[in-house]
């Protein structure tokens, strides 16, 4: 039996636009593994959350185009899968969390029976058993007075509060995997720890793989098993957590390691931003797309984008600085990585 409960292959969605076709997700492959948390991370716009709409059929039908690709759940391929099939596939075998909690929730229905439609729904219980439940996920998610603040709506919550609702319709039924886009970016940092915090240790409970969207290397740090790093809807690098954050070998890895703000960073260490702007990918040009941005861009890079290069098993990265032909160039970021590679 494989432990893949989620391969995603050679993934290209795209968008039209009033400017032309957007290619927001070009070739795209990854895979979560039972019980892990992989985290996709990149600068706004990289089609990291595309890539998770996708996945759950969330991206709007009239507009958006997978041109290519599978969508392999449990060796099922989620991408023929009509509406009504989605239906019984979300919330029950993978669930998802958003940035905004309002967006989750029902502004006009009290908590409770919002927890408790979720039950009821993928589940044939009693509207006994459905309350008591309810309690009891409420309770696991941390929110104090349970039984009471069953009858309050989400406006008398909290922000941390609120998330911590949905993170309780979210697992209320016990999903195989999590798909959480940018979950914490709303709240303030110490409520930020204690949500992630309550991921994993509800993650170690039920053992439920964790897909993580987001900007923010502290998040990456706290949760992820494994990262993959997107520029410009494209996969450039991916390796273990710790493999990305001492042995990056990609010029946007190390600018992003540089750039982004880490949870428990001194605020008074300047981030270093990575210069320019990602490209127009309605316009994309030949070659590697951070060219006009890389400062270690050579004449090759302009005209072909780099293949993937595994530089071991579990690590490999999208950048010519790979080839055995390429000046070797050191760089600082975790302690002197080099971009010296085993090509297969
Ligand atoms: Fe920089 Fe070239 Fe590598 Fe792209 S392929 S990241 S431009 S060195």
């Amino acid at each position: 039996m494989t432990d893949t409960i989620l391969s995603v292959e050679n993934l290209n969605v795209s968008f039209q636009t009033n400017n032309g076709l957007v290619r927001a997700v070009r070739g795209v492959n990854f895979d979560i593994k039972k019980g892990e948390t992989l985290a996709i991370v990149g600068e706004s716009g990289s089609g990291k959350s595309v890539t998770a709409k996708s996945i759950m059929h969330l991206l709007p039908k009239k507009t958006t185009q997978i041109e290519d690709g599978t969508i392999l759940y449990e060796g099922e391929n989620l991408i023929n899968y009509s509406r009504k099939e989605m239906e019984t596939i979300q919330g029950k075998e993978i669930s998802m969390i958003f940035q905004d909690p309002m967006t989750s929730l029902n502004p006009t229905m009290k908590i409770g029976k919002q927890v408790m439609e979720g039950l009821r729904k993928h589940q044939a219980i009693s509207k006994k058993e459905a309350l008591e439940k309810t309690q009891e996920i409420l309770e696991m998610v941390g929110i104090p007075n349970a039984k009471e603040r069953m009858n309050a709506y989400p406006h008398e919550f909290s922000g941390g509060m609120r998330q911590r609702v949905v993170i309780a319709i979210a697992l209320a039924c016990n999903p195989k995997l999590l798909i959480a886009d940018e979950p914490t970016t709303a709240l303030d940092v110490t409520i930020q720890a204690q949500i992630l915090d309550l991921m994993k240790e509800l993650q170690k409970k039920t053992g439920t793989s964790i897909l993580i969207i987001t900007h923010d290397l502290g998040v990456v740090v706290n949760m992820a098993d494994r990262v993959a790093v997107m520029y410009a809807g494209e996969i450039v690098e991916t390796g273990t957590l710790r493999e990305l954050f001492y042995e990056a070998k990609h010029p946007y890895t190390w600018g992003l390691l540089e750039s982004m703000p880490k949870m428990h960073q001194d605020r008074s260490v300047p981030l270093v931003p990575i210069s320019g702007s990602p490209p127009d990918v309605s316009n994309l040009h030949e070659g590697c797309p951070f060219a006009a941005r890389c400062p270690y861009v050579m004449k090759v890079c302009h005209h072909h984008n780099p293949e993937r290069t595994y530089v071991t098993d579990s690590h490999a990265a999208s950048c010519w600085l790979l080839d055995e032909r390429a000046p070797r160039v050191k760089h600082s970021i975790g302690g002197g990585t080099t971009n010296e590679a085993k090509t297969r």
